[in-house]
């Protein structure tokens, strides 16, 4: 990102989450029209956002969180959407971190997968808002790993103010592909999923050889499968790499190149192969992900710098679930919360155990 030009810097010397900033936030200009609004680090809900410039008219790609980070973010696009307002929301997928600010946009046009719209209503931001406070009180009750639970869900929905969002429906759906044409500049949408959400699609721009991938891709933090199958996410990645970008922008973390994408094809093949063998032999889909996370050849692969490993628990709940393991089925929202329990108390014994 150092040879790119960045036009506005929010000049945070730390994270939403309170870590040392590894790149700067703010607007960077990716090539002659596009755009990336890149917030570090890339861990929960810091999710880069894609602005397209043509001509006198803009297309956002994905909004953010909340209202208040929505309308910061829009604050820092002010040099390309003054001269060109934005015009088309494009949504990379449904979850809150990629379209709950969609209400700022809802005369304007706005485009996902029939997939993605029809999940978009599956976690409400309500829900989020009532977790924050009863996480709160919770977070003093030593029993069950109820106080882990809620620190993990403190921590990770803390920057965040749910509040007074409502779910605001894309107006357009596609399936397969669709493209879209402002003021002459192409754009190209792919449904690649399911994969990472039911209803993902990537970006891009031919002319200028950028891509906006959504959550198919993260860099520098760990991949989350929340629906599969695998095999699709790993096509999903192929079909990135087949783009022959020049920039790849990630949902979270830095810019990518096809290496990186490489390394994200790496990681779940090594998560399908070892998760497998664990649940041959019968194993707990979370005890299976903790086993991993212990393992010699994870402790000594590339994905154990990766920040958040714990979600290794959701993507060994996800593959257990596409091999037909028969799970308990808690309706939604209560069936990720019960996930997010294990993958809290993974998280909290993996970094108690890798901070020594
Ligand atoms: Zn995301």
């Amino acid at each position: 990102m150092n040879d790119l030009k960045q036009l506005v810097n929010t000049g945070r010397s730390h994270t939403r989450h309170g870590e040392a900033v590894q790149f700067q936030e703010g607007l960077y200009q990716l090539s002659k029209q596009c755009y990336g609004w890149m917030v570090p680090n890339g861990s929960w809900g810091e999710t880069n956002i894609g602005l397209i410039d043509c001509h006198g008219k803009s297309v956002l790609i994905d909004t953010c969180w909340d209202l208040h980070f929505t309308r910061q973010m829009l604050e820092g696009m002010q040099p390309v959407i003054e001269k060109s307002p934005i015009d088309t929301v494009i949504n990379t997928h449904s979850d809150g971190d990629h379209c709950w600010g969609n209400q700022l946009f809802k005369d304007r046009n706005i485009i996902a997968t029939q997939s993605c719209h029809a999940q978009m209503h599956h976690m409400k931001p309500a829900s989020l808002s009532a977790l924050q406070h009863s996480c709160k009180a919770l977070r003093h009750v030593p029993f069950g790993g109820m106080n882990t639970f809620s620190n993990y869900m403190i921590d990770m929905l803390a920057p965040y103010q749910f509040g007074g969002i409502h779910i605001t429906e894309p107006g357009l759906t596609f399936q397969q592909e669709h493209s879209l044409n402002l003021n002459g500049k192409d754009i190209v949408l792919y449904e690649v999923g399911p994969g990472h959400t039911s209803g993902d699609a990537i970006v891009y721009v031919p002319d200028e050889q950028v891509v906006y991938a959504g959550d198919i891709a993260f860099i520098g933090s760990t991949p989350v499968m929340w629906s599969g199958p695998v095999e699709n996410l790993l096509r999903a990645l192929e079909k990135l790499q087949s783009l022959n970008a020049r920039v790849i922008v990630p949902g979270h973390g830095p810019l990518a190149n096809s290496n990186d994408i490489q390394n994200i094809i790496d990681y779940w093949h090594f998560v399908h192969e070892n998760i497998h063998q664990r649940y041959q032999q019968d194993k707990q889909p979370h005890e299976a992900a903790s086993e991993v996370l212990y393992s010699k050849a994870f402790l000594q692969s590339p994905y154990a710098r990766w920040s958040c490993a714990e979600r290794m628990v959701t993507n060994a709940f996800t593959l257990y679930r596409q091999w037909g393991a028969k799970l308990t089925n808690l309706p939604e929202p209560m069936g990720t919360l019960d996930i997010m329990r294990k993958q809290a108390k993974v998280a909290h014994q993996f970094q108690q155990q890798t901070a020594h």
